[in-house]
């Protein structure tokens, strides 16, 4: 899939599905870009987070690309052809563009990288390291399991029941879900960026776990997938 908000921007990006499979190797991802008239990629352009479930967001340099990122959950590039990269299956793909500054960022938006303040974080140093402002910045929120299906653990429940986040929560029958999407908006809109610049893809990965890959429906029916933990990849980079 691709964000309407991003398009004819000068932009690398989009988000794989399963058709693409498991998107592990930048061979595969090569392939999935390729195959949206993205020519001339290679690896050497390609930067993956190795994604921790910190808050952590790196900005690269020329010496990152092709290369994969240790102990960080986000990326943040000026550089063209650097493409960003991240995978998911149920955490909250989020691409970020500034077009004035020609800046952008690819976040991993687990449920505990958010919580810890990845958006904040990546955010401030869009506006510290490259005169950002948030009010031009355009974002993409990718498939993620959404409170439709989020129901959280006793131990995940335990940690939020007592902080802020508890306002995410929202009780069905005997189990708590948990609103990531609302957690994601409510964190862009603190951030100062536009509502209007906000595109939500809308789509849920345990809803449509044959299309993309859902980590929770896969712990249910663990033979859903022939492999052992799918991911799918979302990209964003600047073209030159
Ligand atoms: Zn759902």
């Amino acid at each position: 899939m691709q964000f309407k908000i991003f398009k004819n921007k000068n932009l690398i990006h989009g988000i794989s599905d399963s058709s693409f499979s498991s998107m592990r190797t930048n061979k595969q991802a090569i392939k999935f870009l390729k195959s949206l008239a993205y020519k001339n990629i290679s690896s050497k352009n390609l930067i993956w987070a190795q994604q921790v479930f910190s808050s952590r967001v790196h900005i690269c340099k020329q010496k990152d690309s092709g290369k994969t990122v240790k102990n960080v959950d986000g990326l943040i590039s000026n550089i063209p052809e650097q493409i960003l990269s991240t995978i998911s299956a149920d955490c909250v793909p989020i691409l970020i563009y500034d077009p004035k500054q020609k800046v952008i960022a690819a976040l991993h938006g687990g449920r505990k990288c958010l919580v810890k303040g990845i958006i904040k974080n990546a955010i401030d140093k869009m506006v510290r390291n490259f005169k950002t402002n948030p009010k031009n910045v355009l974002v993409g929120i990718g498939p993620h399991i959404r409170v439709c299906h989020y129901w959280l653990k006793e131990r995940s429940y335990k940690e939020l029941k007592n902080t802020k986040f508890k306002k995410y929560f929202i009780k069905r029958k005997e189990k708590i879900f948990f609103d990531l999407t609302k957690l994601v908006f409510d964190n862009l809109i603190k951030s100062g960026i536009k509502r209007k610049n906000i595109e939500d893809c809308k789509i849920c990965t345990y809803c449509k776990y044959k299309k993309y890959f859902s980590a929770r429906k896969q712990e249910q029916s663990p033979k859903i997938y022939k492999e052992k933990k799918p991911r799918f990849a979302s990209f964003i980079g600047l073209k030159i």
